[in-house]
């Protein structure tokens, strides 16, 4: 933990006091632009890919970046979706998966998940990843396979998302946008899906 307390008593007192008059303004109230789903890895860090800042970001994250399709179980991503949309009215909704995702490595090996019934169960959500798999890459190698299912996952969440009730309404209004990414670990790039076209482009042109 020394690391942790080390870490916060930094930020205490040497990167708080720059940002107090921002924290100050944030104190009372949020006010983001967008609403943010992605997973529970911890090499994910959005507010260092996206230089975002405090209050810029509303995030939700579980292990594989998953939105469960609409039903009559209440949980905790599709409550906190409701809320960003329906109270935050979030302009955007970017569902963001990643590279060498534990998740669905786990599903592409149902045997890693023989002793964790709750994540064996949680994972089925990701099924139709392996239909929506995207073409094999030859330039990833030997993780081509992995990335195309986790590209195809980013495209199935992608439909759940736009499946709940409270983004289906606002999209139709035209007061919210979704997205899809595929964050790669290894080169820092961002990919966004490309509804039209069907496939996944980078998200900076050649140039930036
Ligand atoms: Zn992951």
């Amino acid at each position: 933990m020394d690391r942790l307390i080390e870490g916060h008593k930094r930020f205490h007192n040497e990167v708080f006091p720059g940002k107090q008059g921002h924290f100050h303004l944030l104190a009372e109230i949020q006010n983001p632009e967008w609403l943010f789903i992605t997973c529970s890895d911890s090499r994910i860090v959005p507010d260092l890919i996206l230089q975002t800042e405090p209050g810029d970001l509303f995030i939700t994250r579980n292990a594989g970046n998953i939105v469960p399709v609409s039903g009559s179980d209440v949980d905790g991503i599709t409550a906190t979706i409701e809320y960003a949309v329906e109270v935050l009215k979030v302009k955007h909704a970017i569902l963001c998966g990643h590279s060498d995702c534990g998740a669905l490595k786990a599903a592409l090996n149902r045997k890693a998940l023989e002793n964790l019934p709750k994540a064996s169960r949680w994972l089925r959500h990701v099924e139709g990843a392996f239909t929506h798999r995207q073409p094999l890459r030859p330039e990833e190698g030997e993780h081509a396979e992995l990335a195309s299912i986790i590209r195809g996952n980013v495209i199935t969440q992608l439909a759940n998302l736009k499946a709940q009730p409270s983004v289906a309404n606002a999209v139709a209004h035209g007061r919210l946008t979704v997205h899809g990414w595929y964050y790669d670990i290894l080169s820092g790039r961002i990919e966004t899906w490309n509804e039209q076209e069907r496939q996944f482009q980078p998200l900076l042109g050649p140039l930036d």
